[in-house]
């Protein structure tokens, strides 16, 4: 009895909880969905894309940079983060998942990762470097590429995004702690053109 009522007690409190933590706001439909027209050259594309899991609500840093520029910050049009990191940086798992992409998008993410992890999914783009294949898993933390400026991109950085199945984008910056940076790129002073990412 006494044990039936701590379980009680303990479903009291967590959902609790849960209600506090309400659930998490929807952002904007992003317009760009990388897996609507595919050509020959989306070499990345993962055919029959398995199911991943492993989405805990805690995501990890891909980088070791904390640094998102702030005119690349998450809004409309730009549903993702820019995460300043210098050409070659180690891309880390944000999270254990299934890889459903990994090569080269035609839409202008370049190299591409997108890892799959049940509910919400990854997205690591302009890499230089992939060192995950299709439908492999993958856990928190792994190696999976470096940083580049694969295609459109015109400086060195990573193109982080958090979406849900349906292709919700949301702030992957609800769940890192981001250290927001002004637009000057101190590396090259490249400024670079609006419509790329
Ligand atoms: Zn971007």
């Amino acid at each position: 009895m006494k044990k039936l009522v701590l379980v009680f007690l303990l479903i009291l409190f967590t959902s609790g909880i849960a209600l506090a933590q309400g659930p998490v706001p929807q952002e904007p439909i992003l317009s760009i969905d990388p897996f609507y027209d595919l050509s020959v050259y989306d070499t990345g594309y993962c055919p029959g894309r398995p199911a991943g899991w492993g989405w805990n609500g805690r995501l990890s840093w891909p980088t070791d940079s904390h640094d998102v520029l702030e005119t690349r910050a998450f809004r409309l049009g730009h549903p993702a983060i820019d995460i300043l990191a210098e050409n070659g940086s180690e891309v880390r798992a944000a999270a254990t998942g299934k890889v459903i992409w990994a090569g080269y998008n035609t839409w202008g993410y370049g190299n591409l990762i997108i890892l799959d992890h049940g509910s919400f999914r990854t997205l690591y783009a302009h890499l230089d470097t992939i060192t995950v294949s299709c439908g492999r898993t993958v856990t928190r933390g792994a190696h999976i590429g470096t940083t580049g400026r694969s295609g459109q991109s015109s400086f060195n950085h990573l193109h982080f995004e958090v979406m849900k199945r349906n292709l919700y984008r949301y702030d992957p910056c609800r769940w890192l702690q981001c250290n927001l940076v002004p637009e000057v790129y101190p590396a090259n002073k490249v400024r670079w053109n609006s419509s790329l990412h």
